[in-house]
């Protein structure tokens, strides 16, 4: 936990965020600023800065940000028409909240390659 970290306090329930999912590891909420009709970010409870931080014994919680998105993904039906997970890494791949999070994007046309 890093108490100046925007996301830490959304996972600890200091700041109240649209939460779809929570369990003992990780929370998903809706964005602030949706990029797209469903725009949800998973992040793990624990602080982990960017995925260049993170250590061989947080694999499985890496694997488990992926499963989560899968889950919530299905529960919302989001398959039949696809969607995209994005994990921005760093400053130059376009990640402004250091607190590592897997973007859910969904509901319009995704372009590839992204601009
Ligand atoms: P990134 O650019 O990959 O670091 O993504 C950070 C995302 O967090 C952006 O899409 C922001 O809109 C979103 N964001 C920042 N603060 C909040 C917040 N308090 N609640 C929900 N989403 C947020
Ligand atoms: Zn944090």
């Amino acid at each position: 936990m890093s108490t100046d970290c925007i996301f830490c306090q959304i996972a600890s329930g200091a700041v109240p965020t649209d939460k779809v999912f929570e369990d003992d590891q990780v929370v998903v909420f809706k964005d602030l600023n949706p990029q797209a009709p469903i725009h949800l970010l998973v992040i793990p409870k624990k602080h982990i800065t960017t995925l260049e931080f993170a250590e061989p014994e947080d694999a499985a919680l890496l694997g488990k940000l992926v499963y989560t998105a899968k889950e919530v993904a299905q529960e919302q039906g989001l398959e039949a028409a696809g969607y995209r997970l994005v994990m921005n890494v760093g400053e130059q791949a376009g990640q402004t909240v250091m607190h590592i999070h897997l973007h859910i994007l969904a509901g319009r046309e995704l372009r590839w390659p992204p601009g």
